[in-house]
């Protein structure tokens, strides 16, 4: 299946790789050589191209530009000992993507349009993809609207693209986060169960008032009341509560994360109880209080795990305990890194090759 759609292919004659220093990668900022191109007008999705990764003309008045109509992924590859490549997830990705596009009245992408786009251009790009211990290749698909129109509804063309990076070890520096109480990431019936672009420039503000006083991101809470946790930053967020996990249960204001779901089925395989629930604000700081709550951490692609070492609530700080070396964090993280390097069995078939 994977290789009988034709990519056409514009191979750059210039690959940018020997200038590339993969013992200092900062994220996002270092391209591979080639990039992913389809448009779809006319009600179809049209022939897809590999071309050099590089600058491209859009209108002035492209409806993205104004209105937002525009979505995103963010996904990995991981290249093991033997030199192979794997994706960790790839259809959930694209199930989400085009969750995201139904939401911002979008055309869904094909799947085999998106796996042999994706595994052609990975396998051009092959050389970009790091090995070492905590390296990947990350992926970014998205798409936006085209049409050159400044009237209000939706595009009827549509540019969808994936360009990749070669991303480093990431330090997981405990976070300083605070309980936001002003400002909402979404509502419920808004699109933050969508990865738009617009959910992440309306975050941006708050985010840098809570940084300007010290933490280095939020954990959002409910649009009504700013009781319960929604997410951290663009992480979802799991407290180990007395042994147990606890994390928000999924909502229309509350992205369905991959790597959420990959840890509370590692969870549940490990027999550890896991609870999908409403969790407040008061509930951690209770347990903070109690004695009860074990670990605080956010998990998404970028980091994986990523621990937080304080809580603010109402200008007051409360210092989380630094888990133990079995804690559960860090075991989750260890046995997904595992299967991501092919060094341990990868029972759910989360990895697809390419
Ligand atoms: N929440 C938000 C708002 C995010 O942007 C992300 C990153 N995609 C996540 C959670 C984590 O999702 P995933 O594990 O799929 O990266």
């Amino acid at each position: 299946m994977l290789d009988t759609l034709t990519i056409q292919t514009q191979r750059t004659s210039a690959s940018r790789l020997p200038e590339v220093d993969f013992d200092h990668l900062d994220f996002g900022k270092t391209f591979s050589d080639h990039m992913l191109v389809v448009d779809y007008h006319d009600g179809e999705w049209q022939e897809p191209q590999i071309v050099p990764f590089g600058d491209m003309a859009v209108s002035p008045a492209n409806s993205a530009l104004h209105y937002g109509q525009a979505i995103f992924e963010g996904m990995k590859a991981y290249k093991n000992e033997k030199g192979e490549v794997y994706i960790f997830r790839p259809s959930d990705n694209l199930h989400r993507l085009n969750a995201s596009a139904e939401r911002m009245c979008m055309p869904t992408v094909p799947e085999e349009l998106f796996m042999q786009g994706l595994t052609q251009l990975l396998r051009l790009d092959n050389e970009w993809i790091p090995s070492f211990a905590g390296s990947a290749l990350y992926i970014r698909p998205f798409m936006f609207a085209t049409d050159g129109m400044l009237g209000v509804r939706p595009s009827d063309s549509y540019r969808f693209m994936i360009i990749t990076c070669p991303v480093g070890l990431y330090y997981n520096k405990p976070l300083r986060v605070r309980f936001e109480e002003k400002y909402v990431r979404s509502a419920e019936g808004g699109a933050g169960f969508a990865k738009n672009a617009g959910n992440y420039g309306a975050a941006m503000y708050p985010t840098k008032l809570a940084q300007q006083e010290g933490y280095n991101q939020l954990i959002w809470t409910d649009a009504s009341e700013h009781r319960y946790v929604e997410e951290s930053g663009t992480m979802n967020a799991m407290f180990v509560i007395d042994g147990r996990v606890i994390t928000p249960a999924l909502s229309s204001s509350i992205l369905d994360g991959i790597t959420r779901r990959s840890v509370l089925q590692l969870a549940r395989d490990w027999d550890i109880p896991v609870e999908e629930r409403k969790v407040s604000a008061l509930e951690i700081l209770a347990a903070q209080a109690n004695g009860t709550l074990q670990e605080a951490f956010g998990v998404g692609t970028a980091a994986t795990i990523a621990p937080m070492s304080v809580i603010g609530y109402q200008g007051e700080d409360y210092p989380l305990p630094t888990p133990p070396a079995n804690a559960f964090s860090h075991r989750v993280s260890e046995a997904l890194a595992a299967i991501r390097s092919g060094l341990a069995p990868d029972p759910h078939g989360w990895m697809v090759r390419v």
